[in-house]
């Protein structure tokens, strides 16, 4: 009742979340987050993933220099 409560008054409410529900999303995230961090972060030359094409990097060229990777 205290939520029906909460909502009719326009509040918002905590909803209790099971870790153990949360723990698949959390770990995708940090697993896409260090693949977009290496993507444009990383990935270039004899680090690269894809060998010697540098089309990653040119793909992410902009984006590198706006976060303030090195690059060239
Ligand atoms: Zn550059």
């Amino acid at each position: 009742m205290t939520s029906g409560v909460a909502a009719a008054k326009g509040r918002a409410t905590a909803v209790a979340v099971p870790a153990s529900e949360t723990l698949p999303w959390l770990v995708s995230a940090v697993v896409v987050g260090l693949v977009l961090y290496y993507l444009i972060g990383i990935d270039q030359g004899a680090t690269s993933l894809f060998g010697d094409s540098s089309v990653i990097h040119e793909l992410v060229h902009d984006a590198r220099h706006f976060l303030g990777f090195p690059c060239h």
